[in-house]
């Protein structure tokens, strides 16, 4: 889809529509009440890869739940 180069990291606002895209993991639904994506530490980047870090709140049970996602917009984790 798009060409790897070097480190090319999705921007911002992308990474805020996939952490958007992602259902909650408990009641799989789509509404967040609160969504902040921040760039991730240098530790998360070294040890996971991450390029950006998602905190979110589900808008309909409040589960909280941590997300990565790496330069190219692939999820790594949700806790
Ligand atoms: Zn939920």
């Amino acid at each position: 889809m798009m060409h790897v180069d070097r480190k090319a990291v999705i921007s911002k606002d992308r990474a805020e529509r996939i952490a958007k895209g992602h259902a909650c993991e408990h009641c799989g639904e789509y509404s967040y009440k609160k969504l902040t994506v921040k760039p991730s530490t240098p530790s998360q980047r070294k040890e996971l890869k991450e390029a950006w870090h998602a905190a979110k709140v589900c808008g309909v049970c409040g589960l909280e739940q941590e997300m990565g996602i790496d330069a190219e917009g692939e999820v790594l984790y949700v806790n």
